[in-house]
């Protein structure tokens, strides 16, 4: 089974896609990872990738499009995958399917509300000594870091105003993607906003639930 995780910045899908990559056995393909692989090793697209970002630019869809591609051709992923992170625009969509680069199977699509997503930014808080991140809207009330002791930081871009550009950038450029994979009748829509875990029981229910083909047979195995 191939998935795709789709939602908003914040809305929980690198969390969700773990959760599930865990119990199902499929590895998770992080397009931010592959980027920062892919500079990290220098190959080929890494190279391009970089004197864009260098210069502040967009990295094209071909190069993006490029390292999914290399990715995707790995043997780990022949039984199927969780994506998160890609296409993210129109373009890259296009350049996506005109390559025929793969079929997705499912699209999880976590619906959380722009409030809930905000307090999740807002209540973001990391350890300034061991990195533990912890949310405020989890509501366990810890003053400081439960693993080290360590005092809480709360990172610059974390606030009402940087989130609001990204979620405008979301909701014009990612979100019409939605609509290709709809007419697929591949979107399963999944409520995010609650605690990981139970928005995790939201997914596998969202998923029983659903007619995909196929889909029955590999949550029974
Ligand atoms: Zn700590």
């Amino acid at each position: 089974m191939k998935f795709l995780m789709f939602g908003a910045p914040m809305a929980g899908k690198g969390t969700l896609a773990n959760m599930l990559s865990e119990d199902y056995g499929l590895p998770t393909i992080s397009m931010g990872d592959i980027l920062r692989n892919s500079i990290a090793n220098g190959d080929e697209e890494g190279v391009k990738a970089k004197e864009y970002m260098d210069k502040g630019e967009m990295v094209p869809d071909e190069v993006v499009c490029a390292m999914i591609k290399r990715r995707l051709a790995a043997e780990d992923v022949e039984e199927g995958f969780i994506l998160d992170g890609f296409p993210r625009t129109p373009s890259q969509l296009k350049v996506f399917v005109d390559q025929n680069i793969t079929d997705i199977d499912v699209v999880v699509s976590l619906e959380v509300p722009y409030e809930a997503l905000l307090s999740r930014v807002v209540g973001r808080r990391t350890c300034k000594k061991c990195g533990y991140i912890y949310n405020t809207s989890w509501n366990l009330g810890y003053e400081s870091c439960p693993k080290c002791g360590g005092e809480w930081g709360i990172r610059s871009d974390d606030n009402e105003e940087t989130y609001k550009n990204r979620y405008n950038v979301y909701q014009n450029e990612t979100l019409p993607i939605l609509d290709y994979f709809k007419k697929e009748g591949k979107v399963v829509t999944v409520y995010g906003a609650d605690e990981p875990e139970q928005s995790y029981e939201n997914l596998l229910e969202a998923l029983e639930n659903s007619n995909i083909e196929g889909l029955k047979e590999f949550l029974d195995n």
